[in-house]
């Protein structure tokens, strides 16, 4: 079945490159009597996680994959800043499903990504986490998610965490607030009395080897990477796209293209002429993580977790020698919108880094403070919602994985089949907005609605909790 349609690709690629050639003005970039130095079936423009996971899944089911970078190699863009932070939990039904799938990929990642014995290999750590409150109307909310997902959790409460978390002080201190704010020193009022605690999640310290590692698997299926060189053009033929053009002059013939180019989506959209259609807009947005160590002495150096704590507008996650402290995009934390993703500050700012670690402090009373500012700020690629969009455009053959806002490092190894799905999907004849793809999850069975990540949606309202 899924062969079934490759040998109509095969015919219109090879077209593609030798009957094909220049039509006048419906043929913008590519020059007359210049054949492409590079044919695919599918092209993807990015190799951060995403376009990793998206080339590893189209090269498995034999497409040819061309990946471009504009850098030097994978995962060098947002994915080296990400966190790492695998959650299982998630505002929406997709979200929470595709994390939990993803657990077979992590879990095994060696396997997974066929890293040969002697290199290096990304390690998931199941650390747990702790999302603090589970009286909390967000933690109401994944709860039913995650019911509906039939994701594991369960509740705990404050003895149980201060006898497996103890360094953990329960005070509520009724924020989140900046620090400073007056409201920001007051004592706690009350405590934090229970939390839902999901065992699966955990983190991956190397998110730019895990890129690396998918990029090694697309590879071993065939795929071809050509680094150092953007993507300036994107030609189309009529209302198809035809091909790439890169800084050196270089095109590349391909049937289907995908942009996977993380917080320049938009600049890459506007290469192909698409968005007018879009009903979800994608931002820039900088984010700042923050290293803070943490001494032997805590139980938490031993213990681990991951820990949302929505009442400071904080969460963390530990390798047991550093927290790696992160904002939950609190009312009183104003987003960091960019004009331009390439232009932004890469080291912490005094007063977010302050900000970060007096907040952690009130929640971990034995952390010291350091005086030595360590971090780093990267981009998230926001979509009006913050659910990403996975979907076909109104330039036939032009796919767009964008708009990942900070959370999809976590499921790109379901991402790339589902994208693939998709292109398939589309190949088989289906429309993707009058029919979209069903994903169905290879390991739990569950199904996803593709329509979930259209361009065209209704912004979804339960959305745009963090951590
Ligand atoms: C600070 C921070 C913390 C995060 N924490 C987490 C977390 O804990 N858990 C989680 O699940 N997610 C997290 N994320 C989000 C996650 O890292 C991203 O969703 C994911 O890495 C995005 O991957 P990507 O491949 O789409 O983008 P990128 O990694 O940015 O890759 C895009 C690539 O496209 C290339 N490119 C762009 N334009 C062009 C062009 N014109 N021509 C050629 N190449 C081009 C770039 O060079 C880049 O390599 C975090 C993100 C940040 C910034």
């Amino acid at each position: 079945m899924k062969w079934k349609w490759f040998p109509h690709i095969e015919k219109r690629v090879m077209s593609d490159t030798t009957s094909r050639v220049p039509q006048g003005a419906a043929r913008r970039d590519l020059a007359p009597a210049t054949r492409p130095e590079l044919t695919a079936d599918v092209a993807v423009i990015g190799a951060g996680i995403l376009g990793t996971a998206i080339a590893a899944a189209a090269a498995a089911r034999g497409l040819r994959t061309v990946v471009v970078d504009r850098l030097g190699g994978a995962g060098l863009g947002s994915t080296s800043a990400s966190a790492g932070i695998i959650r299982v939990h998630a505002e929406d039904y997709a979200s929470s499903v595709m994390a939990h799938e993803s657990l077979f990929a992590w879990r095994a990642w060696r396997d997974h990504a066929r890293v040969p014995a002697r290199d290096p290999a990304a390690v998931f750590v199941e650390c747990g986490t702790l999302v603090l409150d589970a009286a909390s109307d967000f933690s109401l909310r994944i709860a039913q998610v995650m019911d509906e997902a039939q994701v594991g959790y369960r509740v705990v409460g404050a003895s149980e965490m201060r006898e497996r978390w103890p360094d953990l002080e329960l005070g509520r201190f009724g924020g989140p607030f900046t620090a400073d704010d007056p409201a920001f020193w007051d004592d706690p009022r009350g405590e934090i009395d229970s939390a839902v605690y999901t065992p699966s999640s955990g983190y991956v310290a190397d998110p730019m080897l895990a890129a690396q590692n998918l990029a090694g698997l697309a590879r071993c299926h065939g795929a071809t990477f050509v680094w150092g060189q953007p993507v300036v053009s994107i030609a189309r033929r009529g209302d198809h796209v035809e091909g790439l053009r890169l800084g050196d002059g270089r095109r590349i013939a391909a049937e289907t293209v995908v942009n996977a180019a993380g917080p320049a989506s938009g600049q890459v959209n506007a290469l192909a002429g698409v968005g007018s259609d879009f009903a979800i807009r994608t931002t820039p947005v900088r984010e700042e993580l923050h290293h803070v160590p943490l001494p032997d002495s805590m139980a938490l150096a031993r213990t681990g977790i991951h820990l949302v704590d929505s009442d400071l507008g904080t969460n963390f996650r530990t390798d047991g020698k550093a927290l790696l402290i992160g904002s939950n995009g609190a009312a009183c934390d104003p987003p960091q919108i960019l004009s331009d993703p390439d232009e932004f500050a890469v080291d912490p700012s005094r007063a977010l880094w302050e900000q970060s670690v007096l907040r952690v402090a009130k929640r971990l009373p034995g952390l010291p403070v350091p005086r030595q500012r360590q971090g780093v700020a990267g981009v998230y690629d926001v979509s009006d919602d913050w659910i990403p969009i996975y979907d076909r455009t109104d330039l036939g053959g032009f796919y767009v994985a964008i708009g990942t806002s900070g959370h999809e490092f976590k499921t790109a190894p379901v991402t790339g089949d589902l994208l693939v799905g998709m292109i398939l999907h589309g190949l088989d004849g289906h429309d993707q907005d009058t029919d979209p793809y069903q994903y169905v999850a290879p390991n739990t069975g569950r199904v996803i609605d593709t329509a979930t990540f259209s361009r065209r949606r209704s912004p979804h309202t339960a959305t745009g909790g963090r951590g």
